[in-house]
């Protein structure tokens, strides 16, 4: 082989993603086309330090995915946008002291030139940014809906806090006690704040939301490991709900319990701090004991320090036990979640570990007993309680108290209010902002940081929050908090294809025709948040008429993480690695293979960078061969078939691998491939050779059709510049096998005579079933025939496309 070409990458990679642009290769006719795909790889959310490796890693392998459905002849949207609003971002702001809006504008510039230096194949002409009041317009329309759909409302509850943002958190951002932003120590405060009902929400039908997302995962097309992760965090069981009346007050407790079997054991009933029945049943004598109990509750919630015996407080009460009419006390202790059913549990310390602990340590009668399984019928029968299903899941909190976001889109009056008026009964003086208001503008706030007082600093601008309200026209407030960034990254997959759309949030034509996202490519750490609340409110907007679907993602990919040195990349964590030098020094089709290789998709790894240089090798090798591709002819017929077999089973197994996105054992078949053709060049290179040689050619043009996903520059320039084909390979027919070309090309057959091994045949798949052909080519060999013809062939065993046996006498 000559010496190696190198491939000059910054030049061909710059010039080909230029015309891509410019000739809009990647913007599909959204109106026009006739098979849509819509590849989607989960939604950025990139501060200053823009995209690093573990990104590139993602969105490269979606990216190659989507080019190869491409070119089995889709019409394939790949959009791509950012999501720059919300905490994350405004915590990097007041890091980087500058404003959130500033920084957005830099954070954008550098992250979408890093993603065009990648070469994927993105349609530019629908970028979008969610604090773009283009789109966040859509955001607060997507708010209105769900007030007036009854899905959102406003409580005041226990919520987590952290103290180091000065904002609420969803318990999902609270990570081991920790707020997941800025790692600061979480408290819990008791807040007013704006709720969509994710648990609490029942569909027009009567099925409860979590019911039916927990229905729809059945059928679906997703990686397991979330759709057991939704499962859990659903966290569906099945009991009875049983009232304990209070002694002496007429009141009742309910009691949710997955085992109304053991009521006759039940010796107590315990409440969480957080119970709005321990106000109620505390007794005056134990009041202050309580309160302080709460008090250290909530200090010492989240601390990982918390001690591993158990508290608890007696709070004066008792309730009757309906099986055995005994008197029981009432406690309040922290084992108990709130939450979970009425926030009430009974005490059965005969059957439960936890209660037995309890009992034993505070002195509380120890009933033992065996479970009763009519229990269930009886306790229906004498009207002590009911079936019931309980969830895990709770209630989605969407305010923040913080600037960075889309304002809530609500009107308070408190003229409405006094007179019981409303949008709606169950909210008096609250009003949604009329749709022609929107957006609502989020104001230029100088002073954005958190004040930690539990209200936005958009709290501070008069002339923000006085509106008109809506109902009576007198002076009204504006809601001062905004919206979870995770309302941001609900609904972007919807706009998308109505980007540059200025009087509706999408087009239904244009969403019937695209949607639901036919493939979503992202990380399996999104299972419960972002994946789960996208389902349900896709499902409300179903209900509401708004889609005609309810699962807006068919099939969702879970990829592997890409960490370094053991943890995830970050900039808290100091080990961001970012792809632009590599890419500068490299090439992004290196670089790209480069991260496909570095083990199956969906397990991600470690990144260390020692085998760059090595992959550059084998593009600069293929580079060779398909630049000097015309100086070749095969002239053995062997040699032929060889590189034909090797084509239609490489074809075979890349076809394969993609469709299962099995990309590093893909490129693995790429590259005996290339090896194969690299020797078949040795001596075989006709410098003034006019012939041509068909099976040769083909083989450099099949090569360079399976490496267009993977290397789309470097494929591009051979495809257009050396093979003179027509632009573009990214727009070329995936290349089909044949299937008797894919058996091994030969196989051996044993001869043996009595059982010994007397030689060998090579032969074609087809000639190696067939007996007779083998006995002839056998018996003619000179090493075999001699022995056979020392007896009598008395019996031929023969074991097809393995071996021949001759049983000589
Ligand atoms: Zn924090
Ligand atoms: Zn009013």
């Amino acid at each position: 082989m000559d010496k190696l070409k190198s491939l000059d990458s910054s030049k061909i990679e710059a010039k080909w993603q230029g015309e891509w642009e410019r000739k809009k290769l990647f913007s599909p006719d959204l109106k026009a086309d006739k098979k849509p795909y819509y590849n989607l790889m989960m939604f950025p959310y990139p501060s200053a330090e823009g995209l690093h490796v573990g990104n590139m890693y993602a969105f490269t392998g979606a990216d190659v995915y989507g080019r190869y459905i491409r070119m089995t002849g889709y019409d394939v949207f790949e959009p791509i946008g950012l999501d720059g609003f919300g905490i994350h971002s405004e915590n990097y702001a007041i890091k980087a002291k500058k404003h959130p809006a500033t920084l957005a504008k830099i954070t954008q510039q550098r992250f979408y030139k890093q993603l065009h230096a990648t070469g994927n194949a993105y349609d530019w002409t629908k970028a979008l940014e969610t604090y773009d009041p283009d789109y966040y317009k859509w955001t607060q329309w997507l708010f209105v809906q769900m007030f007036k759909a009854g899905l959102s409302y406003r409580a005041k509850a226990a919520v987590n806090w952290c103290p180091s943002c000065k904002t609420v958190l969803a318990d999902e951002q609270v990570i081991a006690a920790r707020c997941e932003r800025c790692g600061h120590e979480v408290v819990t405060k008791k807040l007013e704040q704006w709720f969509f009902r994710l648990a609490s929400g029942v569909r027009p039908g009567g099925k409860p939301y979590p019911e039916a997302l927990l229905d729809n995962l059945e059928g679906m097309n997703w990686s397991e490991k979330v759709k057991i992760a939704q499962r859990n965090w659903i966290g569906k069981s099945e009991g009875m709900e049983i009232r304990f009346k209070i002694e002496g007050s007429g009141a009742f407790i309910p009691v949710f319990t997955t085992r109304p079997d053991t009521l006759h054991g039940a010796t107590f009933l315990v409440l969480s701090p957080d119970s709005e029945w321990v106000e109620k049943f505390t007794t005056q004598k134990n009041k202050f004991a309580i309160s302080d109990y709460i008090k250290d509750f909530h200090k010492s919630r989240f601390s990982e320090k918390k001690s591993k015996t158990k508290t608890g407080l007696f709070t004066g009460s008792y309730a009757v036990n309906p099986k055995t009419g005994k008197r029981i006390p009432i406690w309040i202790a922290d084992y108990v979640v709130a939450g979970y059913g009425s926030g009430a549990i009974m005490g059965v310390p005969a059957h439960d570990e936890r209660d037995r602990e309890f009992a034993v340590k505070f002195k509380i009668p120890v009933v033992e007993m065996l479970p009763e399984e009519a229990l269930w019928v009886e306790i229906e029968e004498q009207g002590w309680g009911e079936r019931r299903t309980n969830y895990h899941l709770r209630d989605w909190l969407i305010s923040r108290q913080r600037y960075w976001g889309p304002p809530i889109p609500m009107i308070y009056c408190q003229n409405c209010a006094g007179e019981g008026k409303g949008e709606r009964k169950d909210m008096p003086g609250w009003y949604s902002v009329p749709e022609s208001d929107l957006p609502v503008l989020l104001p230029h706030v100088e002073d954005y940081r958190p004040r930690g007082t539990g209200v936005s600093p958009l709290a501070t601008k008069a002339d923000f929050f006085k509106a008109k309200c809506p109902g009576c026209g007198r002076e009204a407030r504006r809601e001062t908090d905004v919206s979870d960034t995770f309302l941001d990254s609900v609904w972007y997959y919807l706009r998308y294809p109505s980007v540059g759309e200025g009087k509706q949030a999408w087009d239904p034509a244009l969403t019937k025709k695209w949607l639901p996202v036919d493939m979503y490519i992202g990380g399996a750490e999104h299972a419960v948040l972002h994946l789960f609340y996208s389902r349900f409110v896709a499902m409300a907007l179903k209900d509401m008429g708004l889609l005609d679907f309810e699962e807006p993602f068919s099939r969702f990919y879970a990829h592997g993480l890409l960490i370094k040195e053991g943890a995830k990349m970050s900039k808290s964590k100091g080990n961001i690695v970012v792809p632009d030098s590599y890419i500068v020094k490299y090439g992004a089709d290196t670089f790209r293979t480069y991260l496909m290789f570095l083990g199956p998709f969906d397990a991600g790894g470690d990144f260390r960078d020692t085998g760059i240089a090595g992959m550059r090798r084998f593009i600069d090798r293929v580079w060779s061969l398909v630049s000097g591709y015309s100086d070749v002819v095969l002239t053995e017929k062997q040699d032929s078939r060889e590189v034909i077999f090797k084509m239609h089973q490489t074809i075979k197994k890349v076809t394969a691998d993609l469709e299962s996105l099995r990309y590093n054992t893909a490129i693995s078949a790429i590259m005996e491939f290339v090896n194969l053709l690299r020797d078949k060049t040795e001596g075989k290179i006709k410098r003034a050779g006019k012939v041509r040689c068909a099976e040769w050619d083909e083989a450099i043009r099949t090569l360079v059709l399976l490496l267009a996903p993977f290397t789309p520059h470097l494929a591009e320039e051979a495809w257009v510049n050396i093979l003179g084909e027509k632009f573009s390979v990214h727009n070329a027919a995936w290349p089909g096998f044949r299937e008797e070309f894919t058996l091994e090309e030969e196989i051996s057959v044993i001869v043996q005579v009595n059982g010994r091994l007397r030689g060998q045949l090579r032969l074609s798949p087809k000639d190696s079933l067939d007996k007779e052909k083998i006995e002839q080519l056998a018996s003619s060999d000179t090493k075999v025939s001699g022995w056979i013809h020392k007896g009598k062939v008395k019996k031929v065993i023969f074991v097809p496309g393995k071996l021949i046996n001759f049983v000589v006498t």
